[in-house]
């Protein structure tokens, strides 16, 4: 629905009195609820324009070896700041006031969710934060990052930060490792957030060892529960869908990283109306994520591609909602957060209720976003950020990442093999 009022916000909330408030100019601009990005990777911000390894990665697991994985080996606490932060601020500027993040940094592992909810303060945004536990490097790791899931739970202090149990595959899982982690989430009243059946490995993989496929395995192991997490499901197939939409579980789609990882398309219009959005790492922009849903759902002969996409993004913000307890989060309702977004937009056509869909899918993109607020605090406004010095974190984050890369050289030398021995 489009229509042209004031709105108010007071106490962090949309609504209340507007006698005394502070006045900004929004005529001519369109105001919509801030944007959640469902699954984000905030650890990569630092590997743009990273140089390749030797030989071009022949498929999805040889791109964890030779890319993510000597990457996460190679981070320091500091490192790890600066990228959250680095992340976040672009996330902000481009209208995302809400970081769904899945966190790695093998080499660095107790304090590193700190690290990274120390960044998103900075940004002004809301997160939810996790470590992915992995036995890639061993049990002994392994139990460190479940360590660290369950002391950000404990620790975390800010009311704009939520904490779940991380996972990262079933295939660098091993049975013990993935019985730990659901029975300790369970416990700790966590969601998990795994990602599963991103590439057919993860399918070939589970069949092989549990002789079930991926989904019923992590079904089996605990895993899939209402309120959790899972991303990609590219691989998914009829009975597993099922399985999904009956679970409770949200699904995050990812349909810019599967292009770019040659994973395949994701049977996302089968996940159900708990199927989100995430941006996998790639930026925090979901205007683009949301375009490249629609147009890869329009290839695939999705019916109604828009509004499939659409509804998308309409349900990552659903599920930020969940993970705050704000069922109101991502809407403009009176007595919602004011997480908003003002659009600076020219339109050439009418923008109302009938053409709103078109205009999102055709029209809007994050450059249009002028000011951002989060929690009744702007964060952007004008399009500078207001509470990090953009061009002083540019320059922090190029000094810090000539090393970082060099230690990523090294670490991917001497590179983790799943404990499936794929
Ligand atoms: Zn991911």
């Amino acid at each position: 629905m489009v229509e042209e009022t004031d709105l108010v916000v007071s106490d962090g909330r949309i609504g209340g009195e507007a006698s005394g408030a502070v006045r900004v100019d929004c005529s001519g601009c369109l105001i919509i609820p801030g944007l959640c990005c469902a699954h984000h990777h905030l650890y990569s911000a630092l590997a743009r324009g990273m140089p390749g390894p030797a030989r071009v990665p022949r498929d999805f697991l040889e791109i964890l070896q030779q890319v993510w994985w000597p990457l996460d080996q190679a981070l320091t606490l500091e490192d790890i700041g600066l990228s959250a932060m680095c992340g976040a601020v672009e996330a902000a500027r481009c209208g995302t006031t809400t970081i769904v993040d899945h966190h790695a940094s093998y080499s660095a592992i107790e304090g590193s969710l700190d690290a990274v909810a120390a960044g998103l303060e900075r940004a002004g945004l809301r997160a939810a934060l996790c470590f992915e536990v992995s036995d890639r490097h061993g049990p002994a790791t392994a139990t460190a990052a479940l360590e660290e899931n369950l002391r950000f739970n404990r620790s975390k202090s800010s009311p704009m930060l939520r904490a779940m149990m991380g996972a990262h595959a079933s295939f660098t899982i091993s049975p013990e490792t993935m019985s730990s982690l659901t029975g300790e989430a369970r416990d700790a009243g966590l969601p998990l957030h795994i990602h599963a059946s991103e590439d057919e490995l993860d399918e070939r993989d589970s069949i092989a060892r549990y002789k079930m496929r991926t989904l019923q395995r992590l079904r089996a192991e605990g895993a899939v529960e209402e309120g959790d997490l899972i991303a990609h499901g590219v691989h998914l197939d009829e009975t597993d869908l099922v399985t999904l939409r009956a679970s409770g579980a949200w699904a995050a789609h990812n349909p810019r990283s599967n292009l770019n990882n040659a994973v395949g398309y994701a049977p996302a219009a089968g996940f159900g109306e708990r199927a989100c959005l995430g941006t996998d790492g790639i930026d925090g922009d979901l205007f683009a994520e949301t375009r490249s849903c629609y147009l890869q759902a329009r290839a695939a002969g999705v019916p109604d591609a828009g509004g499939f996409a659409l509804a998308r993004l309409e349900a990552s913000s659903s599920l930020a909602g969940a993970l705050f307890s704000e069922p109101a989060l991502g809407t403009l309702a009176p007595g919602a957060p004011a997480d908003l977004v003002v659009l600076e937009y020219h339109s050439p056509t009418p923008v109302d209720s009938s053409s709103l869909a078109g205009h999102l899918l055709f029209g809007l993109t994050s450059a249009h976003v002028r000011d951002v607020m989060v929690q009744g605090r702007f964060v952007v406004k004008d399009r500078v950020h207001q509470l990090v010095d953009e061009q002083e974190l540019a320059s922090r984050c190029r000094a810090a990442t000539p090393s970082l890369w060099e230690r990523m050289a090294v670490a991917r030398g001497a590179g983790p093999t799943p404990p499936g021995g794929l």
